[in-house]
């Protein structure tokens, strides 16, 4: 019964996004949904856990940034690729205690306010989901996100040709700075008001950026900056079966991470949920300085694999160079 109250709660709230959606024909409330892709695109489809004590604590996540992380995964992943986001599916399972206390201004409802919030940003309408009494203590989220693009022409990893540059938007470090200052402070859920600023609690998914590289065939090889740079680029190289050489100098610093000081570097090279692009494209394009309000910033190249020479290379100003091993954190719990 609980399920039930929770699931038409759930469809009252998304049914305005999703019937203003062209690309969902019914959302929620049927056995099935039904999604009509845009004619000559294809579809692109990307899943996410988030798992309690793995990807977030309920003593330092609040309830709308959970939900909103949840969601921006997913989104992520499609704005990597240039595709469109379709629709939304949430499978969740939730302790006895929370789903007897979903309504009102509960952990479930608040989920949902910043699940929502950020779909309604990108247009895209929870189109369905299952909800179930959670077997342990603990909050289980899976979501599923479904998007469109031109038939043939989505970014993907392996495309990176020799002396293609290396590109990132945005800036990097600044979600671990975020999560290392939640940790080392007292234990405070942090209720942010305003979602800007909050590089870990609040990411945006670059969706309007990867679409304009797409559209504008700007990039050869994308991925999104999920585990960190050095190992997101660690997948592009091969991938693409190049190496890459980064100047330390361009990497753009959070402002959050530049505050570490001496560990600012760290935390853009291997901090993990920056949710930014990382992009190859010809030496000859001329690239904007920004793309959809967010700054473009070149900081290496792909070059050819040689036997014996690493990966990944780190080129210091004076010229100096240090291999770049691939460390990038995947789960919060490791911390
Ligand atoms: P069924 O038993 O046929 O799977 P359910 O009672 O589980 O139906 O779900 C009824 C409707 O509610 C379906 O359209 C389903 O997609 C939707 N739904 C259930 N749980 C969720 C959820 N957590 N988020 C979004 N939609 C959900
Ligand atoms: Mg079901």
């Amino acid at each position: 019964m609980r399920e039930l109250e929770l699931i038409e709660q759930i469809r009252r709230a998304f049914t305005a996004t999703a019937s203003q959606d062209r690309a969902v024909a019914l959302g929620i409330g049927d056995d099935c949904a039904i999604l009509r892709p845009p004619s000559g695109s294809e579809m692109l489809v990307t899943t996410d856990f988030t798992l309690e004590n793995r990807h977030f604590r309920r003593d330092l996540h609040s309830p709308e940034s959970v939900g909103h992380r949840c969601l921006a995964r997913g989104l992520s992943d499609l704005a990597s690729m240039g595709a469109v986001p379709m629709a939304a599916f949430l499978s969740l399972a939730v302790p006895s205690d929370l789903l007897a206390k979903s309504q009102g201004q509960g952990w479930i409802t608040r989920f949902f306010n910043g699940l929502q919030k950020l779909a309604k940003l990108h247009s895209v309408g929870l189109a369905g989901g299952d909800t179930a009494e959670s077997p342990a203590n603990l909050i289980l989220a899976d979501i599923i996100l479904l998007g469109s693009a031109p038939v043939g022409r989505s970014m993907r990893r392996s495309g990176a040709k020799p002396g293609d540059s290396l590109y990132v938007t945005g800036s990097l470090g600044g979600a671990a700075a975020e999560l290392g200052a939640m940790l080392s402070g007292p234990a405070r859920r942090t209720r942010a008001a305003s979602l800007i600023g909050h590089p870990h609690l609040f990411p945006q998914p670059r969706i309007a950026t990867g679409r304009t590289l797409l559209r504008r065939k700007l990039a050869t090889a994308c991925i999104d900056v999920s585990d960190g740079l050095s190992t997101d680029l660690a997948h592009l190289c091969r991938a693409s079966g190049l190496a890459a050489e980064v100047e330390r100098a361009a990497i753009p610093l959070h402002p959050l991470a530049r505050r570490l000081e001496a560990g600012a570097l760290n935390a853009a090279l291997h901090g993990g949920e920056d949710y930014e692009l990382l992009f190859a494209a010809p030496a000859s394009v001329r690239m904007p300085r920004e793309i959809a309000g967010v700054p473009i910033t070149r900081i290496g190249r792909f070059i050819p694999k040689r036997a014996k020479q690493p990966l990944m290379t780190l080129l210091a100003p004076d010229g100096s160079r240090a291999t770049l091993e691939p460390q990038g954190w995947e789960h919060f719990s490791r911390h």
